[in-house]
């Protein structure tokens, strides 16, 4: 017997020379039939999950491969779990439905796949403000429990120093996430104001000086999936600090701006690219009042993000303005819904809040009229409790009805006071 067989399987107790593999550990040895027996009990008691966690991907990071596509909320699920919080906006839910599924798939695509590498599906989301944007963005996050932080383009720009600021974004994701970096490279993040950080020479709207496509080129870096040294508390670059090492692989970018005057744009390109009889015909067929359903890449392009950016946002919706009836139905049909809130509110002080139909149509009117979209009824909604609020826990009343007289009298009321 040579030295080397002396060594026995510390758990099954075979010679090195009975099994085809012997792991040496620091006191022991483990033959590969016992490994493998524990990764099955493994499996068995913790799920698959859990050893596809540990397993490692190329550049030796916990891999990607550690969801389960099972768990994984499917598109229309997804859609009808947005349609609890989200008023219309359809066609945007779909694309973000597909698209969020997408992701999670490719993070649970073994590495083995004969080459065939699903890719990113970075979202941009352009519409109106006030229409749903960041809700939808943050329903979504909220509902697959991912790391999910908001960040406003804007603000890349004023600090100036682009490159750092960029990285900032990531900086938040690791706050959410507690520092768990494996989690924050699977988190979502929200990119708003995009259209902000346009280049100014094809968009004469931006009056400020803003250097737009440097901001655009360090958000490439992150777009298109690298890894990234994140100071750890956000603040600026020291040459002592360590870094944490992200890698934006596989957080998804969700983007959405309001694109003020892109429907020019989608105009343009409509009427340059049809002549003649024909066009005539076509431009029947369109929508002219609804533009934004045409949109197109190159409408992004012409609006002065640059192609790089563009090709990293491969799924591009769009929201529709909210009319008087997706109005009326947000302050009463979401899950947490205005009225549902105040409603709340009041019965926690045992009082039995109802509203009736005409104040919730005033309430409406005075939205469509501030043109702040579904931001105003918030503010119109707080102009018109603020009283109650203020009184009703004192006063021993078990009811209280909102009608249109007192919505109008308390919307007066606080219209005085801020003169
Ligand atoms: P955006 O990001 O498009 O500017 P938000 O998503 O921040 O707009 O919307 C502002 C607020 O208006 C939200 O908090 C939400 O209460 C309400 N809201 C906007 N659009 C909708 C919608 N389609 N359905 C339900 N609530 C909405």
């Amino acid at each position: 017997m040579t030295g080397k067989n002396k060594n026995r399987c510390s758990f099954c107790g075979r010679r090195e020379d009975e099994v085809a593999l012997m792991l040496t550990g620091k006191n022991g040895y483990i033959c590969n039939d016992c490994v493998r027996q524990a990764s099955m009990i493994i499996k068995e008691n913790m799920g698959e999950d859990f050893l596809a966690d540990e397993r490692k991907g190329e550049d030796g990071r916990a891999s990607q491969n550690s969801l389960n596509l099972k768990n994984i909320p499917k598109p229309r699920d997804i859609k009808s779990h947005l349609d609890q919080y989200v008023i219309g906006q359809d066609s945007a839910k779909r694309f973000l439905s597909v698209a969020v599924y997408n992701h999670y798939k490719r993070l649970a695509q073994p590495f083995d796949d004969n080459g065939v590498e699903i890719e990113k599906s970075n979202i941009i989301m352009v519409g109106p403000t006030g229409t749903g944007k960041t809700l939808l963005a943050r329903t979504i996050a909220k509902m697959l429990k991912v790391p999910f932080t908001i960040v406003d383009a804007t603000v890349f720009t004023e600090a100036g120093y682009v490159g750092e600021d960029v990285e900032s974004i990531l900086s938040r994701l690791l706050q959410v996430a507690d520092y768990d970096v494996a989690a924050a490279e699977r988190g979502i993040v929200f990119i708003d104001e995009i259209d902000k950080i346009a280049r100014k020479q094809d968009n004469p709207s931006i009056t400020r000086d803003v250097s737009g496509e440097g901001v655009q080129q360090g958000l490439l870096k992150l777009l298109e999936g690298s890894m990234v040294n994140v100071p750890p508390k956000g603040g600026r670059k020291h040459p002592d600090q360590d870094y944490i090492h992200v890698d934006t692989r596989n957080i998804l970018f969700i983007c959405g701006g309001a694109f003020d005057g892109i429907e020019r744009k989608i105009a343009q390109r409509l009427n340059t690219h049809v002549v003649g009889y024909d066009s005539v015909q076509n431009m029947q067929k369109i929508d002219t009042k609804d533009l934004m359903q045409y949109i197109k890449p190159q409408d992004l392009k012409s609006f002065g993000l640059i192609p790089e950016i563009i090709g990293r946002l491969p799924v591009l919706t769009h929201l529709n303005p909210l009319d008087r009836e997706a109005l009326r139905n947000i302050l009463t049909e979401p899950k947490n819904s205005l009225v549902k809130q105040q409603i709340k509110l009041f019965a926690m002080d045992g009082i039995k809040l109802t509203f009736e139909e005409e104040a919730l149509d005033y309430i409406v009117d005075k939205a469509v009229e501030y043109k702040l979209g579904a931001r105003g009824l918030r503010s119109i909604m707080e102009a018109i409790m603020i009283e109650a609020q203020y009184n009703a826990p004192s006063e021993n009343r078990k009811t209280l009805t909102i009608t249109k007289q007192y919505a109008e009298e308390q919307v007066e009321k606080n219209a005085r006071m801020k003169e």
